[in-house]
């Protein structure tokens, strides 16, 4: 991968959000932010060559805008996200226990074994955020 400015932008942008599940349009003005600006085609370029060097994981959300999230790193493994339905926020979660991980390997395995390629697991929690939930308490905090 050719190291350009922007594509050091981008790399920097999720190394200091790594939680993050961003669109085209959030990663565009954060480039912007960072001095690094391209425009939307370079960005989505961009966006997917990360994405199909295993580097971010392009996932849909609920309002159906493609958000990429940096992708599990080794030993993460599959790691589940939470949506709020009201802002389409994601939040990653913990990856969760041995067991879960350990049972997510079983189900790999078993696909696997039956002959599927290329899996990969998308765990997504569906509600509403704190903010959203309780917008009045996060006020008065
Ligand atoms: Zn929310």
């Amino acid at each position: 991968m050719r190291a350009t400015r922007a594509t050091r932008a981008l790399a920097a942008l999720y190394e200091a959000r790594p939680d993050a599940a961003l669109s085209e349009a959030e990663v565009e003005a954060a480039l912007v932010e960072a001095g690094a600006p391209v425009n939307k085609v370079t960005v989505y370029r961009m966006l997917d060559r990360f994405a199909g060097a295993g580097l971010l994981h392009k996932q849909v959300d609920a309002a159906r805008v493609t958000r990429y999230a940096r992708a599990p790193q080794g030993e993460e493994g599959a790691a589940p996200r939470f949506e709020c339905d009201d802002c389409h926020r994601q939040f990653r979660l913990p990856s969760g226990s041995a067991k879960v991980q350990s049972a997510l390997k079983q189900v790999l395995q078993a696909l696997a074994t039956a002959g599927h390629e290329s899996l990969a697991v998308d765990i997504a929690v569906h509600g509403r955020c704190a903010e959203c939930a309780h917008p009045a308490e996060e006020a008065a905090a």
